[in-house]
């Protein structure tokens, strides 16, 4: 059975916006906004990794940074395990960040370099929990061994690991207050490929170990194939595939998936698929064309794809598409 039968969702978007204003001159006037997030849904299914792909400014870091309420919605709404987290603050807000949680793409710049990484992961259950010193530090010591560190690192600087072990310390840091959501942007993008795997086996037992959830945002589409249940995928703001993982691999429907998904390497010669090359660049967010986004770079562009905006829909069993040629 898959995650998505028979659940509620732990986390439900609605039409989820976030834009940034352009502001000019002496008087800083707003002239315009980049759409960063251009009216979002999607849900993810506790215990389920959903992963969530597209090329760099698609938006799926601000994505994950609005759910996450690190950044403020535009519009839309966000529940998370039945609450409406969209406009909550102070301490409610407080409260929910301990079930969720970040993991960054540049563990460095995430971890304070003048703190031992015995106090940077003691820092966020200090903040929530008054627990005696000797208890805090087994439960850091534990989160060591959990992701495969030593007890020694306790008493070291970030600057004393490899870019690798740093990000298992940013991912034992995540878990320090046993959240229930875990959102990983771009986790293994800044590491050598040989230590990629490694950190992507230990995310996949830390999720059945903790019974996370995850939502998984990355640009290339074979490690996110490698994490996902299902996977949604992004262009200029807009969802405009979601499939389950194995289905959308199989039978790509999107024109812009389609062509993600033929740059993809295969290593069998029989296999290999003709390489789908788009024209032109990813318009700017602040003035994105007319109807479908994707039009000025389609090889299916139709007349009505400059008018109108399709809409995300079921057109197969669990596999959404945004789209004209499909219904
Ligand atoms: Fe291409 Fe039209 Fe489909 Fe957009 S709606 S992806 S332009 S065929």
């Amino acid at each position: 059975m898959s995650v998505t039968e028979n659940k509620k969702p732990l986390l439900q978007v609605k039409n989820l916006k976030k834009y940034f204003p352009i502001k000019k001159g002496f008087l800083q006037r707003t002239i315009g906004h980049v759409k960063a997030v251009d009216n979002i849904s999607l849900d993810v299914y506790k215990g389920e990794t959903f992963g969530l792909v597209g090329e760099s400014g698609c938006g799926k870091s601000t994505t994950g940074r609005t759910i996450l309420r690190l950044d403020r919605p535009t519009e839309g709404s966000i529940r998370f395990a039945g609450q409406d987290i969209t406009d909550v603050k102070g301490s409610t807000l407080r409260k929910i960040r301990q079930d969720l949680q970040m993991v960054f793409q540049d563990p460095y710049a995430s971890l304070n370099p003048k703190m031992m990484v015995g106090n940077i992961l003691a820092e966020p259950i200090l903040n929530f929990n008054k627990l005696p010193k000797e208890k805090i530090k087994a439960q850091v010591m534990d989160l060591l061994v959990k992701v495969g560190l030593t007890y020694d690192a306790y008493y070291k600087y970030p600057h004393e690991f490899s870019g690798g072990q740093r990000q298992r310390i940013g991912i034992a840091r995540a878990l320090a207050l046993k959240p229930k959501l875990i959102i990983a942007d771009e986790p293994v993008s800044a590491l050598d490929v040989s230590v990629q795997s490694q950190v992507l086996n230990l995310l996949k037992r830390l999720q059945e170990e903790f019974k996370l959830t995850f939502i998984f945002i990355a640009h290339d589409l074979s490690v996110v194939k490698h994490m996902s249940d299902r996977i949604g995928v992004m262009y200029l703001g807009q969802m405009i595939e979601v499939a389950q993982g194995e289905s959308l691999y199989r039978e790509p429907l999107h024109p812009y998936t389609q062509a993600l998904l033929s740059a993809i390497p295969i290593p069998d010669p029989r296999s290999r698929k003709e390489r789908i090359v788009l024209k032109g660049d990813v318009p700017n967010p602040a003035n994105p064309p007319t109807g479908c986004s994707f039009h000025p770079r389609c090889p299916h562009v139709m007349p009505e794809c400059r008018e109108k905006r399709p809409v995300l829909k079921e057109v197969r069993p669990k596999h959404q598409v945004a789209c004209f040629l499909h219904g």
